[in-house]
């Protein structure tokens, strides 16, 4: 019996455990899949609370009640066979009230549902607000808006709250619907006892009428079970609904797809009748491109905030797929290849510098493919190396969440270091030198000019002067491209876009 028990146990914990972790792993995989359009419209509050709460409602909670429902049921239904073995008219009564019993159900069951529902969705805005404060924590100390904060917290708390009163509520109306139930049939039974004749042992009588008794906080127990179970559940269908309506990327590797080996070689890039929306009902950013850049030629992106210069580096890491035409590197065209092998031979220095948690090391080189030698040259170019062996555990410091510990500027210059030792054929700075003090910034200018000598260099810059020097300009209009020659070409123009923004550039300068 003992061993049944184990087994029973052990098999039970298995396969929930084995359910849970897959539905974890699923939900995972499709997320990390998933494309920006998905994490642009999807709320950080949302994602958490499905991976902490709702996960942990169906590690923990969910068996936990599932194995308790399932062994009330059984007992309460061995009390019945029990009871109707002795006393089988009693079945009719059974029957009777377990109609009614269904009625209360249905119409309970559904009303649990949404209040469970209910609650697990204002938990959402809960942990968005409460994330997003700790974010802005700096901001709102600033201008004092602490208690306009804390009521809104009190506020999404409240209505959270209420939910989960309502459900409790709603579990305590049934208990009371429940208990009557059982009582009827204790009544009945007792009759039974009473009125029946003497051929019935009044041994057989007793265990009838004590099993009854037993049976009303049973009953009770296996409903409110049930319902929780039910309840339950609900997290299941949500952690489902991602599993289920995420649309993943395009395939990371396709096998067939003619790349020549060593490709890019040369760093050609070419946008035709090239045209991008962020999603299906946002505008197009990107508007009908069509230019050539020459392979290890330097370009320089200018243009008004919002005209479209991120979305290059956006379009050309195919992170957002085109409205139409397409981008080809070195004639391949890139929307049919693989996104890792895109990806991997690009390099990017982003405008918001991303550093993860880990070491100085796991940031420049996360899969372990250089020599320490290599990483203090590439920190040496970029002028972080005495940063970094300033530090008590030199390439082994910890990078806290988002690099916070290092400052804007710094964290450029890492993911600089991190691009220079990637040795891409294609580069693409955006605003990269807009956080790092001019001394810093020229010198800068010139290991990016040095390193990247044999690279496609495509810089996005707010200094104007920063890309003076670059081949070619492009001037970024709207989502067209405006202008696109020599710097030397478009300063003689008086009445080209880039004349006029650089004159803007001079006049805040004096
Ligand atoms: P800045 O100089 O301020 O960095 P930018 O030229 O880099 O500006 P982009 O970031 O390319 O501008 O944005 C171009 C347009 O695309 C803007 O109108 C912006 O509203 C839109 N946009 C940018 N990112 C998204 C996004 N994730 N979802 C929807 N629209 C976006
Ligand atoms: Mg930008």
């Amino acid at each position: 019996m003992v061993l049944f028990s184990v087994i029973k146990g052990y098999s039970f914990t298995k396969v929930t455990l084995r359910a849970s972790s897959k539905l974890h792993d699923r939900m995972f995989r499709k997320i990390l899949l998933s494309p920006m359009s998905f994490f642009d419209t999807t709320p950080t509050g949302r994602m958490v609370n499905r991976f902490s709460k709702d996960q942990d409602e169906v590690d923990t909670a969910l068996p936990f009640h599932l194995e308790s429902f399932f062994q009330f049921c059984l007992i309460v239904v061995f009390i019945l066979g029990t009871v109707s073995a002795v006393f089988p008219y009693l079945l009719i009564g059974i029957v009777v009230l377990g109609l009614v019993f269904s009625a209360i159900l249905y119409v309970f069951q559904r009303s649990i549902r949404d209040m469970k529902r209910m609650e697990n969705i204002s938990r959402s805005p809960w942990i968005s607000h409460t994330t997003s404060t700790i974010q802005g924590l700096g901001t709102i100390h600033a201008y004092s808006k602490g208690t306009h904060y804390i009521e809104k917290f009190k506020l999404l708390s409240d209505v959270n709250s209420n939910h989960f009163l309502l459900f409790n509520c709603g579990t305590r109306w049934l208990s009371f619907r429940l208990d009557f139930l059982s009582a009827i049939v204790t009544l009945l039974v007792a009759l039974f006892v009473v009125l029946s004749p003497e051929t019935i042992s009044s041994a057989l009588k007793g265990l009838a009428l004590s099993y009854t008794i037993q049976l009303t906080g049973m009953l009770q127990y296996v409903v409110r079970l049930s319902t929780e179970v039910e309840a339950k559940f609900t997290s299941v269908e949500r952690l489902q609904e991602y599993i289920t309506n995420c649309v993943p990327e395009a395939p990371r590797k396709i096998e067939d797809a003619k790349i020549p080996s060593g490709w890019p070689q040369k760093g050609a890039i070419t946008f035709k009748s090239y045209c991008m929306r962020y999603r299906e009902n946002t505008p197009i950013v990107l508007n009908n491109l069509n230019m050539s850049i020459a392979p290890n030629e330097k370009i320089g992106i200018v243009g008004r905030t919002g005209s479209g210069k991120s979305s290059l580096g956006v379009a050309l890491f195919r992170l957002v797929e085109p409205a139409a035409g397409t981008i080809f590197i070195d004639d391949v065209d890139v929307s049919l290849i693989g996104l890792e092998d895109l990806r991997s031979k690009l390099s990017v220095i982003p405008q918001d510098p991303v550093l993860f948690i880990g070491s100085v090391r796991y940031n420049l080189d996360p899969f372990d493919n250089y020599k320490d030698e290599d990483i203090w040259k590439a920190l040496e170019r970029t002028y972080m190396k005495d940063a970094i062996s300033k530090l008590p555990g030199k390439l082994d410091s910890a990078v806290v969440e988002n690099g916070e510990n290092f400052s804007v500027g710094e964290r450029q210059l890492l993911c600089m270091a991190r691009a220079l030792l990637r040795n891409s054929k294609i580069i693409l700075l955006d605003e990269a030198t807009a956080s790092i003090d001019s001394e810093t910034d020229s010198l800068i200018q010139h290991t990016i000019r040095d390193a990247f000598h044999d690279c496609t260099l495509l810089t996005i810059a707010h200094r104007i002067n920063t890309v003076l020097e670059c081949d070619r300009i492009l001037v970024m209009d709207g989502g067209k491209v405006g202008e696109f020659d020599r710097p030397e070409v478009l300063v003689q123009r008086p009445d080209s876009l880039f004349a006029s923004l650089l004159d803007a550039a001079n006049k805040v300068n004096t």
